[in-house]
């Protein structure tokens, strides 16, 4: 026996034996060359990986809320205007930030859970209001409901006056962002889901009219740790192959950093997002024909990094224990509203169509466990056409 069951959560996710094999290494000084020369090509291949040549990648210790915190912290000041559109629970997170640091914020909300807000509604309180930011999820992890029209939603904030932050936390190297064609002012993730590296990294590229942006602040950051000013000189220094300091960089975690981000380069961005696609595709058809509905409203809403299938009538959230029974760990419901209605299952980063498989195996004997009705093995039928077609 392996000991061990397959981890399908939407992040942390499943790492490469390499990526782990960073993790155990001796512990480097922070300023040892073998280190900075891996700190500096890490900060090179997260523009790669972001598809934003002109743009500035900060790597932090910290997890994604950190990200989106240090996002606010520099871009906000106090009465800024921020629209958020708000397609669930981590929009939600980002608007309570956003207000944390003094923003005034105003909410587009999706018509029902499950849905995104529609551009007309989006560009209609754009021109209501003279915002600096706009903030979007691009994945929310709480429904799977993926945001379809990034590029339609930065051009438009772009027309506005505004700059587009997106959460990329559960897309980032899963869903396609290439930041500079679509006219993103900053993405920011964290290093447990597609970027495929154990949770501690909040990473952030910023493109050139955010960085102006900060550049024009009038007031102090009000953090001081996540300050970019203490964070940017040494982030250029590590680039330029030089050794700097302001907090301990997690060594470990950016030379395992540094192994994934070759990994995904490896793989190519456009063979990396058409397998996630693929591979999700493959697993919402088995879920349908399971005959299990999912959260997001419309098929183009789906998100390639996690599926959220509801519970079928009479199966309730020990559907969840009967799948672990069988080896694979899958995630509750999150949000609020609906949460013990759904479960999700995350597929990103290393994921194989054999995890699919496996996966899908596994919820088909926990709902024959949980004493649902269904043939057998029609889930699995259904992966299998997908794949192999
Ligand atoms: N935004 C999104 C879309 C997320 O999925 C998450 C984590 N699930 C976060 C933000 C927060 O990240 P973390 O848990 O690493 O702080």
């Amino acid at each position: 026996m392996k000991g061990r069951k397959l981890l399908m959560i939407p992040g942390p996710v499943e790492f490469t034996p390499e990526v782990l094999r960073a993790l155990g290494m001796p512990t480097t000084s922070h300023v040892a060359p073998a280190f900075v020369e891996v700190f500096g090509q890490a900060l090179e291949r997260m523009r790669r990986v972001f598809l934003c040549p002109s743009g500035q990648p900060f790597i932090l210790s910290g997890s994604g809320t950190l990200a989106m915190d240090s996002a606010a912290a520099n871009l906000v000041e106090p009465g800024d205007r921020v629209l958020v559109v708000n397609t669930g629970y981590f929009s939600d997170r980002f608007a309570a930030i956003l207000e944390r640091y003094g923003a005034r914020v105003t909410r587009v909300a999706a018509p029902q859970v499950g849905d995104a807000p529609a551009l007309e509604s989006i560009e209609a309180a754009l021109a209501a209001g003279s915002y600096k930011l706009a903030t979007v999820t691009q994945v929310d992890t709480s429904t799977a409901v993926g945001f379809p029209q990034i590029a339609a939603l930065a051009a438009m904030a772009r027309g506005a006056g505004a700059l587009l932050l997106v959460d990329g936390v559960c897309s980032v190297a899963g869903e396609e962002l290439p930041m500079e064609d679509w006219g993103v002012d900053l993405a920011l993730t964290a290093s447990q889901k597609a970027i495929g590296v154990p949770p501690g990294l909040a990473l952030l590229v910023a493109g050139p009219r955010a960085m102006e942006a900060f550049d024009r602040r009038r007031s102090p950051v009000g953090s001081y740790y996540a300050d970019w000013s203490h964070w940017l000189p040494v982030m250029q220094a590590y680039e330029a192959r030089k050794p700097s300091y302001f907090g301990t960089p997690p060594v470990n975690l950016i030379w395992a950093l540094n192994v994934s981000l070759g990994q995904i380069l490896e793989e190519g961005m456009e063979a990396r997002f058409a397998r996630h696609r693929s591979l999700a595709s493959a697993f919402r058809t088995a879920i349908r024909a399971l005959g299990l509905a999912q959260v997001p409203v419309r098929e183009d809403l789906a998100a390639a990094t996690l599926t959220a299938p509801c519970y079928p009538e009479g199966v309730g959230s020990s559907l969840l224990s009967h799948i672990s029974s069988a080896g694979v760990i899958v995630a509750g419901g999150l949000h609020p509203q609906i949460k013990d209605r759904y479960f999700r299952v995350g597929h990103m980063g290393a994921v194989t169509p054999s995890d699919i498989l496996t996966t899908v195996g596994a919820i088909e004997q926990g709902l024959s466990r949980a004493g649902y009705r269904f043939e057998l093995g029609s889930g699995l039928a259904a992966v299998q056409r997908v794949l192999a077609a």
